[in-house]
C-alpha cells in the first residue's frame, strides 16, 4: 500500500493527565492516540537498547493512550524465549528501566503483554523470517493489525543489509507485502563511512522506498530541538536577525562527562567525528542554518537541510588542520573521583589513535550566512554533560554606558537541549546603583518549569511519528549523504595520520588546546 503523504511537526503530544486547568500553558498538551492498527517488530529485542529505551518507550506510550487499540508487539533475537518468558523478561526490564511512576502493574501490564510475542530466529536464516510472517499474519487476525507493520533494526548495524534482504525474500517487503505500509526504522550509526553509508542505502532502497525508510537520529526527538525551528519561525523577533548582519558565531556543542563505558570495542572504531558530529550535531546545525521552509510538511523542512549541507563548502584535505581539532582524554577527575585514559579503558588499545573529542569549523556559502563561522565540538569526559547551540551576535557598533572597565559583552541566545531544556538570552543590564555599571543576564526558559510537565523521552516521540508516518524528525537520504561528505577530509585525514599528542586534555577539562587554538571563544563547560 502506498505511503501516506507525511504530515507536518503539529503533531507533538505529550502527557498531560492533571493539571491542565491549572497551568495555561499546558493546553493543547494531551496526548493523542495514533489511529492506525499496527505491529513493531523489534530486532535485536534482546539488546541494550532495546530493554533502556525502546521498550519503556512503548510502554509509556501504552500507560498515555498513544498507541493504537489494535497493536502487536513482536520481538526477535536469538536469545531462548518463547512469547511467555519473552513477556517475562519485558516485565523485568521494565522493573528495571522505567521510570518510577511508570513500572508494570495490575490491568494495565497484563493488557499490555497480550500484545507481545517473540520470534526466536537468526537473521541470517530465511526460515525465521517466515516465522516471522506467520507471527505477523497470526498478529493481523487475533490484534486486529491490518496488515500495518515497523520493523525496528536495533541491531549491530553490520547486520542491516541482512535483515532487509531477508525481509524481501520471505515476501514481508512493501511491494509483496501490500495488506497495509510497511515502514522500516534504521538505528544509527547509518554507515561508518561515505563508501559504507552509500552501500547500506543501496541495500536498503532495493527493498523500501524513501517514504517508507525512517533513519533515527533520537537528538531529533529531543523537544528543545524541535523548538529550534518553533523558536525561529513562530516568532517575529528572531528571524530578522537570523543572518550575518547581526549574528557574529554560531557554536553547538554536544558535551559528555561519561567515558565510552561498555562500549570501548564499538568506539575505538568510531570516534568523535563519527560518532558525534556526522549525525547529531550535523542535524542541529542545519536545523540552525536552513532557511525558512515553506510549509511545515516532512519533505518541505528535509529539502531545507539538504539545501543548507550542501552549502557548506568540503574541507579541503590541506585545510583539515585550520578548520578542525581532535582530542583524546587522559585521566583526570569526574566529580572528584579519579578516572582512566581513553587508552587504558576496556576494549581500547594502548597506542589507540582514535579521537574521543572533535572540534569542526565549518562556513556556508549563501546570502543569509556568508562569513558567519559555525563551531560543532562533541566529546567525552569533559567537565559537563551539556548539549546546547549559542548563538553570538555581533558587538555593540558603538559604546555609551558603562566603567571603563566593564566589558560589554555581546548578546547571546542559548538553545539548551540537555540536561536542562529550554532556551536563554543573555543581554547586558545595569548593576542597580549611582554608577553607570553594565553586568551581562540571561532571560532563562525552562520547559519543565514553563510548560509544567516533562517533555516526553526522544524514543518516545519518534516511535509515534513512525507510527503515524511522520518522517519530519527523521533524517532523509541526501542529508545523510551530504553530512558525510563534509566530515569524510577531515577523517580520512585523522585517520591516516597519527597524533603523537594523544592523550591531549585530561578527564573533566574543557578539552584539548588545539580546540581553543581553532576558536578561543568557546563557552565554558
Ligand atoms: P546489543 O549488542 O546490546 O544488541 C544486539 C541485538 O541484536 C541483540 O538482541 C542480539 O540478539 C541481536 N542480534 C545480533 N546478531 C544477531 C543475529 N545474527 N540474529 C539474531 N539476532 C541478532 O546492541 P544495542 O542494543 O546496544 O544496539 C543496537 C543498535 O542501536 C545499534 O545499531 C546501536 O548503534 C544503536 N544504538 C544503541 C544505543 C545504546 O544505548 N545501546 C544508543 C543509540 C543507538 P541475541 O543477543 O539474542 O543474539
Amino acid at each position: 500500500m502506498p505511503e501516506a503523504a507525511t504530515a507536518g511537526l503539529a503533531s507533538t503530544a505529550a502527557p498531560s493527565r492533571d493539571g491542565a486547568a491549572v497551568n495555561p500553558l499546558r493546553q493543547g498538551l494531551e496526548s493523542d492516540r495514533i489511529s492506525d492498527p499496527c505491529n513493531i517488530v523489534f530486532f535485536g529485542a534482546s539488546g541494550d537498547l532495546f530493554k533502556r529505551m525502546l521498550l519503556p518507550a512503548v510502554y509509556s506510550m501504552h500507560l498515555k493512550g498513544m498507541l493504537p487499540e489494535k497493536f502487536g508487539l513482536i520481538g526477535f533475537a536469538r536469545s531462548d524465549f518463547d512469547d511467555d518468558t519473552f513477556r517475562a523478561y519485558c516485565r523485568t526490564q521494565l522493573e528495571n528501566f522505567a521510570p518510577p511512576d511508570q513500572k508494570p502493574s495490575g490491568d494495565l501490564w497484563n493488557e499490555f503483554a497480550k500484545s507481545i510475542s517473540y520470534v526466536c530466529a537468526d537473521f541470517k536464516d530465511t526460515k525465521h523470517f517466515e516465522d516471522l510472517r506467520a507471527q505477523l499474519e497470526e498478529n493481523d487476525r487475533t490484534l486486529g493489525t491490518a496488515g500495518n507493520r515497523i520493523y525496528y533494526l536495533a541491531t549491530p548495524p553490520p547486520v542491516f543489509p541482512e535483515i532487509v534482504k531477508h525481509l524481501k525474500l520471505a515476501k514481508l517487503d512493501p511491494k509483496s507485502d501490500d495488506r497495509g505500509w510497511s515502514r522500516i526504522v534504521v538505528e544509527k550509526p547509518f554507515g561508518t563511512d561515505l563508501a559504507s553509508a552509500r552501500a547500506l542505502q543501496a541495500a536498503v532502497e532495493r527493498v523500501f522506498n524513501e517514504r517508507s525508510i525512517y533513519r533515527i537520529d533520537h537528538y531529533l526527538g529531543k523537544e528543545p530541538v524541535q523548538d529550534i525551528l518553533a523558536l525561529r519561525f513562530a516568532n517575529t523577533i528572531f528571524e530578522p536577525i537570523w543572518n550575518r548582519n547581526y549574528v557574529h558565531s554560531v557554536q553547538i556543542t554536544a558535551a559528555e562527562q561519561l567515558g565510552v563505558e561498555q562500549r570501548g570495542a564499538y568506539y575505538d572504531n568510531a570516534g568523535a567525528l563519527r560518532d558525534m558530529i556526522q549525525n547529531h550535531v550535523m542535524n542541529l546545525f542545519a536545523l540552525v542554518a536552513m532557511e525558512p521552509p515553506a510549509s511545515s510538511d516532512a519533505n518541505a523542512i528535509r529539502d531545507e537541510k539538504f539545501k543548507v549541507l550542501s552549502e557548506v563548502p568540503l574541507p579541503a584535505i590541506d585545510a583539515v588542520s585550520r578548520v578542525s581539532a581532535r582530542g583524546q582524554y587522559g585521566p583526570g577527575t569526574i566529580d572528584g573521583a579519579a578516572v582512566p585514559g581513553y587508552r587504558n579503558e576496556a576494549d581500547v588499545g594502548l597506542d589507540s589513535n582514535t579521537e574521543t573529542f572533535a572540534a569542526v569549523k565549518l562556513t556556508i556559502d549563501n546570502w543569509r550566512w556568508a562569513g558567519v563561522p559555525f563551531f560543532l565540538r562533541s566529546g567525552k569526559r569533559l567537565a559537563r554533560k551539556v548539549s546546547e547551540i549559542a548563538v553570538t551576535f555581533k558587538p555593540i557598533p558603538h559604546r555609551l554606558y558603562g566603567d571603563e572597565t566593564d566589558a560589554i559583552e555581546p548578546n547571546v541566545l542559548v538553545v539548551k537541549i540537555q540536561p536542562d531544556e529550554g532556551i536563554a538570552l543573555r543581554f547586558e543590564a545595569k548593576v542597580p546603583g549611582p554608577k553607570q555599571h553594565i553586568r551581562s543576564v540571561y532571560m532563562d526558559f525552562n520547559y519543565g518549569t514553563g510548560f509544567g510537565v516533562q517533555s516526553p523521552p526522544a524514543y518516545e516521540r519518534l516511535l509515534a511519528d513512525a507510527m503515524r508516518g511522520d518522517q519530519t524528525l527523521f533524517t532523509r537520504w541526501d542529508a545523510v549523504e551530504r553530512a558525510w561528505e563534509i566530515v569524510t577530509p577531515i577523517q580520512e585525514k585523522w585517520q591516516n595520520t597519527k597524533d603523537f599528542g594523544f592523550p591531549n586534555y585530561a578527564a573533566g577539562s574543557q578539552g584539548p588546546q588545539s580546540a581553543f587554538e581553532l576558536f578561543p571563544d568557546w563557552r565554558k563547560l
